[in-house]
C-alpha cells in the first residue's frame, strides 16, 4: 500500500476525497464557510477534472469521494456527473435539498441503485455534530428563511429542517 492507503487504514486521516464543484448558491446563508450566494462570481470544477482527480483518489487509496458546494445541484450536469463518479468510487453529494423539483428531481432517477447518496443537511458523515445554542440556530438561519417568516409555519419548519446547517460544520 501506499502512504496514503497506509493512513486511511490506520484512521490517521479520513478516506474520502472532498472536492468542491462549485461556489455559488441559491441561498445566502449567514453561516455559510464558502461565503456562498445566488450573487458570488462562479467558479467552477469541471466534470472532467472531477472525475480525473477520483481516479487519481482511487488509485491512491481513497475509499469515497464528497462533492460539496455552493450548491451542487445548481449545475445541470450534476446528475449524469454523479453516476459516472460512482463507476469510480462510491460518492457523497451535499445539497440543501431546496432545488429537488421537476426536471431536477426526474434527472436524479438514474441514480436510484447506484453508490451515490445525497447528503442533506445536518448530517454531515465526516464532520463531527455541532450543538448549536438556541440563539446560534436562530442567527445560523438562512436570511431567505428569516424573511419568510410571515408565511406558513409547518411549511416554513419543512424549509428550515433542509436547509439548516448546510456547511456549518
Ligand atoms: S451554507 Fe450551504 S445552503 Fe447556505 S449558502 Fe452556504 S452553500 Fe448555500
Amino acid at each position: 500500500m501506499g502512504a496514503v492507503a497506509d493512513a486511511i487504514a490506520d484512521g490517521g486521516m479520513g478516506g474520502r476525497l472532498w472536492l468542491y464543484s462549485n461556489y455559488h448558491c441559491n441561498l445566502s446563508c449567514s453561516y455559510c464557510l464558502t461565503e456562498s450566494s445566488p450573487g458570488v462570481r462562479r467558479r467552477v470544477l469541471d466534470a472532467a477534472a472531477i472525475l480525473a482527480r477520483a481516479r487519481e483518489a482511487r488509485e491512491l487509496g481513497f475509499t469515497g469521494v464528497g462533492i460539496t458546494g455552493g450548491e451542487p445541484f445548481l449545475l445541470a450536469w450534476m446528475p449524469a456527473l454523479l453516476a459516472e463518479l460512482a463507476e469510480i468510487l462510491p460518492v457523497i453529494v451535499l445539497s440543501n435539498a431546496t432545488l429537488f423539483t421537476g426536471r431536477r428531481l426526474a434527472a436524479l432517477e438514474p441514480l436510484a441503485g447506484l453508490p451515490v447518496r445525497i447528503q442533506t443537511p445536518g448530517a454531515h458523515p465526516d464532520l463531527p455534530r455541532q450543538r448549536l445554542s438556541a440563539e446560534e440556530r436562530r442567527d445560523a438561519r438562512p436570511e431567505e428563511l428569516r424573511q419568510g417568516d410571515r408565511g406558513d409555519p409547518r411549511a416554513r419548519r419543512a424549509r428550515n429542517r433542509r436547509a439548516y446547517r448546510h456547511h456549518a460544520g
